[in-house]
């Protein structure tokens, strides 16, 4: 008979297939009960017991470690234990199920990090770091997720946010008592502390940036006319074969995509179809994608013949470019001319896409374009979201700013500031919210 134990959650928090050890992990209110009835004895908190985990009717499942992490000094807040047994898909499969009939259910994605937010262990930001650091595609990011998981970003948060608490007692003070006036807050410096604050969120921000990067990546086209090199240079940059390269124009009818790790920053490049008039209806098709995938991009490589130069031809794909799209002219076949390899001018590098020469200037210019300056110590990671709401906030103080001498307006403005810092962290979040982060974690976790 399942014991009532109340909302226990239990999955696999190891890889799925076949390894050395595989993990259990369960977490619940009270789980004494629960372990004397998996293994038949108490366990010491925070020690590794080798033990038989035992099915209904006293047969053996597995064996192996058993740890407890009595709440509320564990990951989530709450009981937890720990199962370290063989890591096989279906011994596995049988200790849950063994977990299932004590009264456990099946965690949901990121359940166990949504009660760890949610009991007060990590902040949401940090929780994110988690999902982070498990899905790091480079040590760059890895790296920096660790340290939002460590709580870098969140204490840069919490210290603008005190700030901000502390100005808003001032207004709100000059608010309550008619009597005091803007006479008061300039005494106070009150126009000062925002300026601190707005000067700090810049800074924030451009940590920000960086992080969301190192996280996101760039999307970048490579375009230009038919056989200038293109699918030779998404090869030569990817150092295998991913698009088909051939002396017919218009061998490229689709766009090819591949994802490129420079110094840790990921580069989302997609190969295109050359830009021409044609009456070959799938290539015109493939030049239509191009024209979408130009849109949704962050830079734009321009690929041209290094023996023709700027043609009216490239004049034309240069002309209907997106305004504000930065766009890079690469000038390809070097070797046939002769001509010196690298950066030549600020938005212009000589390439040989064949030959693999002057690739490294071109990588360096292409981070520079994407915005990267360069992995530091201190950068932590960060999501499209927490730039939002760090966008938010700077409208918000941007407007008290101009608000100034009507001291509600101001009130109102810097409330609303705080609002959207305290996003971030979660200190004030709508449920759903909450379920859009959680759901895309993995199981387990
Ligand atoms: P795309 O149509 O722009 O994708 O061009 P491809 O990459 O298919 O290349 C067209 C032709 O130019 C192929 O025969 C390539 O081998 C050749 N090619 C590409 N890059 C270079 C280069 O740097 N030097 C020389 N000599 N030939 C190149
Ligand atoms: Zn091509």
């Amino acid at each position: 008979m399942p014991l009532y134990i109340p909302d226990t959650i239990a999955a696999i928090a190891t890889a799925p297939g076949r390894g050395g050890v595989g993990v259990i992990r369960i977490s619940g209110k009270a789980l004494g009960e629960f372990t004397e009835r998996l293994l038949g004895r108490s366990l010491t908190p925070r020690y590794a017991h080798f033990t038989r985990w035992r099915d209904e009717r006293g047969q053996v499942l597995d064996e192996g470690l058993s740890l407890s992490f009595p709440g509320p000094n564990s990951f989530t807040g709450e009981d937890v234990l720990e199962l370290q047994g063989h890591g096989g898909p279906v011994v596995l499969n049988m200790l849950l199920r063994r977990c299932i009939e004590l009264g456990a259910r099946h965690a949901e994605p990121g359940e166990f990090t949504k009660r760890a937010f949610l009991n007060g262990k990590l902040d949401l930001a940090q929780a994110e770091a988690v999902a982070d650091l498990i899905d790091a595609q480079s040590e760059a990011a890895a790296k920096s997720a660790l340290r939002s998981l460590d709580g870098a970003f969140s204490s840069e948060v919490n210290a603008l946010v005190d700030q901000l608490i502390n100005l808003r007692m001032l207004v709100e003070a000059t608010l309550d008592f008619p009597e005091e006036d803007i006479d008061f807050l300039e005494a106070a410096n009150a126009r000062g502390k925002l300026g601190g604050i707005r000067e700090q969120l810049l800074k924030v921000l451009a940590t920000a940036t960086q992080g969301r990067l190192l996280r996101e990546g760039a999307h970048v086209v490579l375009i230009g006319q038919p056989n200038v090199g293109k699918s030779s240079l998404m090869n030569a940059l990817a150092g295998e074969d991913v698009a088909i390269v051939t002396d017919i124009a218009g061998t490229t009818r689709d766009t090819v995509r591949e994802l490129l790790s420079i110094n840790g920053v990921p580069l989302h490049v997609i190969d295109t179809a050359g830009l021409r008039e044609t009456d070959d209806l799938v290539e015109r098709i493939g030049i239509e994608r191009t024209w979408a995938a130009v849109g949704k991009a962050d830079l734009a490589l321009l690929l041209l013949d290094s023996r023709e130069g700027i043609t009216s031809h490239d004049q034309a794909i240069l002309e209907r470019l997106p305004v504000g799209l930065p766009v890079l002219r690469v000038f390809n076949k070097i070797d046939l001319t002769g001509e010196q390899a690298g950066t030549v001018a600020e938005d212009e590098v000589h390439v040989s896409a064949k030959q693999g020469i002057g690739l490294d200037a071109l990588k360096n210019k292409l981070l520079e374009l994407a915005g990267w300056q360069g992995m530091d110590d201190n950068i932590w990671i960060a999501r499209e979201r927490h730039l939002d709401a760090i966008r938010r906030a700077q409208e918000h103080l941007d407007l008290a700013d101009a608000a100034y001498q009507q001291i509600e307006l101001l009130a109102e403005e810097l409330r609303l500031a705080q609002n959207a810092l305290n996003e971030i962290t979660g200190a004030f979040s709508a449920d759903d919210l909450l379920g859009v982060i959680f759901s895309r974690f993995c199981i387990g976790k």
